[in-house]
């Protein structure tokens, strides 16, 4: 079974606590939302369990295990981060062949991905002419270039037009229906509750609430 767990996870930079204890599990085959405002410590708890950075205390762990101890981590867990840059010289496609082949995964993937984000027909073009919302589905492309079981979008609908964000939900609503985990995060409720089956609630780095949509927002 994928899974993503915090464990009792404290993160500070020079004294500023991003993270405070936090602790929540992923299950798969839904969608949770990862909410909170602006500063509340998703983008932290994100790269804690990416093996970005390494927490002062407590476990994030990735189909339990530290991401650093996973073998071939494309194939185990994909991410889209806020700050994920391409340079903008690049073309898309050798960016994501470049990716395939660092992590040993088949050239084809490369066509697969292009396709299911949309971006098949500017594959060639480089990444400088793309808008915000083709660079995250270039990102989101890159996430899915492995075929993990594991998915985490921090922030996915930045930049994107109301059909892009309509395309985002039905995205991640799939990926949860092929019994994957998926964590999305917004600072924005609305962006997530009609989109997400759980919540996962944070404020100032500390767990607020962790339940389904329904129960927190009262809707039947
Ligand atoms: P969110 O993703 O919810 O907006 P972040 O995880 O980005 O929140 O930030 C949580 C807190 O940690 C904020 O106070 C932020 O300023 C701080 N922070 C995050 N990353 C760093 C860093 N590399 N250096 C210093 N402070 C950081
Ligand atoms: P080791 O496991 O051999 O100590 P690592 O490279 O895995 O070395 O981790 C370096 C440091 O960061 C260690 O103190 C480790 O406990 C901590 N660390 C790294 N990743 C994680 C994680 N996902 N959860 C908890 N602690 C971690």
């Amino acid at each position: 079974q994928p899974s993503l767990e915090v464990r009792d996870v404290t993160k500070a930079y020079r004294g500023t606590v991003a993270v405070d204890r936090l602790s929540f599990q992923v299950r798969p085959g839904e969608v949770t939302g990862f909410v909170g405002p602006n500063g509340a410590g998703k983008s932290t708890t994100m790269r804690l369990l990416l093996g970005l950075d390494a927490p002062d205390g407590g476990d994030a762990l990735v189909n339990g295990e530290r991401y650093a101890r996973l073998d071939r981590p494309l194939t185990h867990v994909g991410a889209l981060l806020d700050a994920d840059a391409v340079h903008p010289s690049r073309r898309a496609r050798d960016h994501l062949l470049w990716l395939a082949r660092s992590n040993r995964l088949p050239d084809a993937r490369v066509g697969e991905v292009l396709d299911q984000v949309g971006l098949a027909s500017v594959g060639r073009k480089r990444v400088g002419g793309f808008s915000l919302g083709m660079r995250q589905r270039l990102g989101i492309a890159a996430a899915l270039l492995g075929d993990p079981p594991v998915v985490m979008f921090d922030e996915p609908t930045n930049g994107l037009d109301p059909d892009g964000i309509v395309w985002i939900r039905e995205l991640v609503r799939t990926l949860a229906s092929q019994g994957r985990v998926v964590l999305v995060s917004s600072h924005l409720m609305r962006e997530l509750q009609d989109t997400a089956d759980r919540l996962v609630v944070i404020g100032r780095g500390r767990l607020v609430a962790d339940t389904t949509v329904d129960d927190l927002l009262g809707t039947v």
